[in-house]
């Protein structure tokens, strides 16, 4: 086969990136006890470095007895460390950095999860490796080889200020991609997207779920024809089988959800099998559990508490991403030793609409609040064509009358007007908590001009 421009991209890249594709590659069609070892032998050393490098688990993994036992004790001592939730992240931001950042090529990264609660992250290049070898993996998993074409629906910034770097589309160029901003969808755009689908022919489409099911609204309201890729995959919210059954009927493609956030990269991917998603044992570890804290049974609907194990600058171990699931009740037929999770939800976003028919993705609004430290949880409720409520707790440590808030609703003001136009009023509602809706839902944003996907 003719070397794909991501392969040879991946042979000029650096070394840790195929070494950990390799790691991910075998241990994938290991036995599970051997894949499970191999999982405990990374859980094991990332908590020894957790115990030295980092102050807050120094202080929490000797509180729970865990750093006293080196080695397989570590890993048998692992449910007994509280349960991180985003509200610590916040505070103890500080604490949970390694200790020897200083040495490290590192960024910030936000994100305000299934749940509307901005957190600030750490990632250092290592992660970064990881995540582009999770990448190159995840595609192997949904069936798209490297030399395919692929088109992505996804969320850009940079085309609504019009700041792509040449890099970035060397990057995209390279690994045969073309990128359509989901952010801002018009009327107009989306047919331009439609004809660009099928001039351009790609083996697969992948996208935000909610951007997949409009575009796929709008070619039916219209009565479009639209090529067929080979897939199309849906990442970034819950795929429920009703939008699984129409993205199917409207691309007439096999459908792929995946699993995946800021915080940790490449969670679960699904596979040809269509029996679940698959979690990659080598980078991350799950656990689903019930309230009390005990681990749910296959088929049993529990929280998502995850461990990145590739990321020592900033570890997130047994961190509570605000997702709800349940393990698959039988092994996946195809074969993978790594584990399935079937259902996944709690990612609900609504598409807001402005008075001339585009579509904002409720995903933008991460971006909104990107950084935005003193926001505690956010909810964004969309009153009217031109009228948007942003619902905020406050940080209780962040006074109301304080430069971070007096600069953070400028900015949000700022970031709203870009995707709904200067003529979306915004109007801010300080409260107390926000409570999920009467389907036990968390919906960070809610329209009341239209329904949700
Ligand atoms: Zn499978």
């Amino acid at each position: 086969m003719i070397k794909s421009r991501l392969e040879q991209l991946i042979s000029l890249s650096r070394g840790s990136t195929r070494k950990y594709v390799n790691d991910l590659r075998a241990g994938e069609w290991l036995d599970p006890s051997a894949s499970r070892a191999d999982q405990d032998r990374r859980l094991a050393a990332l908590l020894q470095y957790a115990a030295q490098h980092v102050p807050y688990y120094r202080e929490t993994l000797a509180q729970a007895g865990v750093c006293e036992s080196p080695g397989r004790a570590l890993v048998d001592r692992f449910a007994q460390i509280p349960l991180l939730e985003k509200a610590i992240v916040r505070a103890r931001f500080d604490d949970l950095n390694s200790d020897d950042l200083s040495a490290r090529t590192w960024e910030y990264d936000s994100t305000g999860g299934s749940t509307g609660e901005p957190v600030r992250l750490i990632h250092d290049r290592d992660y970064k490796d990881w995540q582009r070898a999770l990448f190159i993996v995840g595609n192997d998993i949904a069936c798209r080889r490297p030399d395919e074409t692929k088109l992505y629906l996804w969320g850009s910034v940079r085309d609504l200020t019009g700041q792509e770097s040449s890099r970035a589309r060397l990057g995209r160029w390279m690994r045969n991609e073309v990128w359509l901003n989901s952010f801002r969808m018009t009327p107009d755009l989306m047919c331009s997207y439609v004809e660009l689908i099928n001039q351009s022919r790609p083996d697969h489409v992948i996208g935000y779920v909610e951007s997949i099911v409009e575009l796929a609204r709008f070619i039916e309201k219209n009565d479009l024809a639209v090529h067929s890729p080979k897939t199309v995959a849906t990442a970034a919210g819950s795929l429920l089988p009703h939008m699984r059954e129409f993205i199917h009927q409207v691309f007439r493609a096999e459908v792929f959800d995946e699993y995946g956030s800021r915080e940790v990269a490449g969670m679960a991917t699904e596979c040809a099998r269509h029996e679940g998603l698959h979690v990659p044992l080598q980078a991350v570890a799950v656990e689903v559990l019930r309230d009390d804290g005990t681990a749910t049974e296959p088929g049993e609907t529990g929280r998502i508490v995850v461990t990145s194990l590739v990321n020592y600058a900033m570890p997130l171990i047994r961190y509570d991403i605000g997702d709800l699931g349940a393990w698959a009740e039988a092994p996946c037929s195809c074969g993978r030793a790594w584990p399935l999770l079937r259902s996944i939800t709690g990612r609900v976003s609504d598409t807001f609409v402005t008075a001339d028919g585009t579509l904002v993705a409720g995903q933008y609004f991460h971006y909104v609040f990107f950084l935005q430290d003193w926001v505690e949880k956010f909810q964004v409720v969309q009153e009217s064509a031109s009228e948007i409520r942003a619902r905020i707790v406050r940080r209780k440590d962040v006074p109301r009358v304080s430069d971070a808030v007096t600069t953070g609703v400028e900015e949000i003001v700022r970031k709203v007007h870009l995707a709904m136009g200067d003529n979306c009023n915004v109007a801010f509602e300080f409260v107390d908590d926000i409570e999920p809706s009467a389907s036990g839902k968390y919906r960070f944003t809610v329209s009341k001009v239209r329904d949700g996907p």
